[in-house]
């Protein structure tokens, strides 16, 4: 039995480790797919104090070291459920992958969010034939090419500023005409020639038969234009991942999982950091904090148990 099993290896999970470790408890990090979480896709993180320019790969695969170091152990398998093995506060935590069946006395919950879909006929169809989730993953396909990104985000903002300097043109589509991302990103895209806004605008259709050739977009009023291109970006924000652990957790509508300032859940023993957790800020620096804080409690949980 591990003292914490930590599940997911984002930012906020691995920080987790590397606090849990400090203080001298055995950890286990359970990860679906590889190490990182979104932070990979970041080509450049500039937000991040002390660490200026440093690309997500980087930062990811220097916190993973840094927990590995410290003797955190990390299996991929994706984490099907988490249970309490009895009915009174203090028992352990079963926490079942498709392969496995681990114990623990604490579970810290860090499995972040997925991409949301745009909602679109035949998005699926595309995915892969034109429509990506991710610029830094699929933009070299695009070099020389025209691209359009969707949303208003920070990844939509970064994910055209990517962009702008692969493919030949670079559309951004966003539903309102004022951006949720950062003005320091906007005002970078604002002086790209190769970069166009389509404000006030949402994707109505997509073209092509078997990869994608353009986009019909339509604004408030109404007016539809449709614009050909090679590639179309979808950044229109995460979606939770926090369903297979309803019954632990209170989700409010949107899927954020509630806590406290100490990342406590509604089960004793059963903690929450980073982005599947509800608050104002989702950004890197709160993900580390959230992974800090939440092992924190995990630790005074165990020690107040024994
Ligand atoms: P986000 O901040 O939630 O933005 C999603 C964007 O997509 C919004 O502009 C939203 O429009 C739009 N949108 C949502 N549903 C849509 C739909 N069905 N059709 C069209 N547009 C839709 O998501 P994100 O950009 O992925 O960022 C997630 C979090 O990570 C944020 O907290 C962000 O700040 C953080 N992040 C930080 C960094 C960084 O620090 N360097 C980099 C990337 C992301 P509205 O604005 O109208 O709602």
């Amino acid at each position: 039995m591990a003292d914490i099993i930590v599940v997911g290896a984002g930012p906020a999970g691995m920080t987790a480790a590397i606090y849990a470790r400090r203080a001298a408890k055995t950890v286990l990090v359970l990860e679906a797919l590889s190490y990182g979480g979104q932070i990979i896709n970041t080509p450049e993180i500039e937000n991040y104090p002390a660490a200026a320019h440093i690309s997500g790969f980087d930062f990811a695969s220097g916190v993973y070291r840094q927990a590995k170091d410290l003797g955190a152990e990390f299996k991929f398998e994706k984490v099907i459920s988490v249970e309490e093995t009895g009915e009174d506060t203090g028992e352990e935590k079963l926490v079942r992958t498709a392969k496995n069946a681990y114990t623990a006395k604490a579970v810290i919950l860090a499995t972040g969010s997925q991409n949301r879909k745009l909602g679109v006929d035949r998005e699926d169809k595309f995915v892969g034939r034109g429509i990506s989730y991710c610029a830094t993953c699929d933009g070299a396909f695009y070099r020389k090419k025209c691209v359009a990104v969707v949303g208003g985000g920070n990844t939509a903002l970064e994910d055209a500023l990517y962009l702008a300097d692969v493919a030949d043109k670079v559309y951004l589509i966003h539903r309102r005409d004022s951006f949720r991302g950062e003005e320091a990103s906007a005002a970078r895209l604002r002086e790209r020639d190769n970069v166009e806004f389509v404000l006030d605008s949402t994707v109505l259709e997509l073209h092509g038969e078997k990869k994608l050739t353009a986009v019909t977009v339509t604004d408030r009023q109404g007016n539809t234009r449709t614009l050909e291109l090679d590639g179309l970006f979808v950044a229109v924000g995460r979606i939770p991942e926090n369903s297979s652990f309803e019954p632990l957790m209170e989700l409010d509508d949107a899927g954020y999982a509630a806590s406290g300032e100490d990342c406590c859940t509604r089960t004793a023993g059963i903690f929450v950091a980073g982005d599947n957790r509800r608050k104002d800020v989702r950004q890197l620096v709160t993900a580390t904090a959230d992974g800090a804080v939440a092992a924190t409690a995990a630790v005074r949980y165990i020690n107040a148990e024994s």
